[in-house]
């Protein structure tokens, strides 16, 4: 599912699709309020090197991509453990292109507030792949590993975790996102004078020139009819159909009235689907 976010802070969305050979964009927010059917195929290819495999993981990969690509490694989802200066990275050029360029550290509303570190060039998707109602840049770091180290101190008193439940049902806290980065930047100033975090501590002087950067808070608003008050989630493995009145779309799910899906959990998932 890919989204854009328009002029007035709306979240639309599309759904890649294959029609016979062709792949297309299908619109999606205009499915609201009809009934949609998403039914599983029981064929699983991998997203890294497309051969069928048994069971995905990661979100769409097979086993031997799992254990062998970069983006598959354990410091994609945990920058701090970045590798890549000690030589061991799996693949060189990947580190260049994905992790070697800048990364933001930002705040984003949920349901609670929590902290985040993101490529650059794709914040505003990843605070939509959250669901996030509102989010800030905070600071900008040159790589991703800096970010991890810088994120990991930060996150010792705060959360780096979405509930996804709450913020499907749209129980999102009160917060000043622009007061929040004021505290925040406080606070990794005070990590930087105290040498907190470790690593060659001229690298994260050098970061400090970025803290007093500019930015504003994103609003975004999701195609939303009815939010639901009881989470019921559709398990493709257990029940391969799933099928309701598409009451809305928010992150990476399907609100239906029947319950929610995560399409994003599907990666690689042959599924035929039936829209309106
Ligand atoms: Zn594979």
């Amino acid at each position: 599912m890919k989204s854009k976010i328009e002029a007035d802070n709306s979240v639309s969305y599309q759904l890649r699709m294959l029609e016979g050979e062709d792949e297309i964009l299908e619109p999606l927010n205009q499915y609201l309020g009809k009934k949609i059917q998403i039914e599983f195929q029981d064929q699983i290819n991998c997203i890294g090197c497309g051969r069928k495999s048994n069971k995905s993981f990661n979100q769409g990969y097979c086993f031997p991509c799992l254990q062998n690509l970069a983006e598959c490694d354990t410091c994609i989802i945990k920058p701090e453990l970045c590798h890549f200066d000690m030589g061991t990275c799996r693949d060189n050029e990947f580190a260049e292109a994905h992790c070697n360029i800048p990364h933001s550290i930002y705040l984003s509303l949920t349901s609670g507030m929590k902290i985040g570190v993101t490529r650059q060039m794709q914040e505003q998707t990843r605070w939509v792949d959250q669901g996030a109602v509102a989010a800030i840049r905070v600071m900008t770091t040159r790589r991703r590993h800096h970010a991890g180290l810088i994120e990991v101190e930060l996150a010792k008193d705060m959360a780096d975790k979405t509930n996804w439940r709450r913020m499907l049902k749209n129980e999102v806290d009160e917060r000043n996102l622009n007061t929040e980065k004021g505290i925040i930047l406080s606070k990794v100033k005070c990590l930087i004078e105290s040498a907190r975090i470790e690593e060659d501590l001229s690298y994260i002087l050098d970061e400090a020139e970025v803290l007093n950067e500019e930015s504003e808070v994103q609003e975004l608003k999701y195609p939303v009819l009815q939010y639901p008050e009881k989470i019921k989630s559709f398990n493709l493995d257990k029940d391969p159909l799933a099928e309701g009145q598409l009451l809305g779309i928010k992150g990476q799910y399907l609100i239906m009235d029947t319950g929610v899906i995560n399409l994003r959990k599907y990666g690689g998932y042959l599924v035929s689907i039936n829209l309106g």
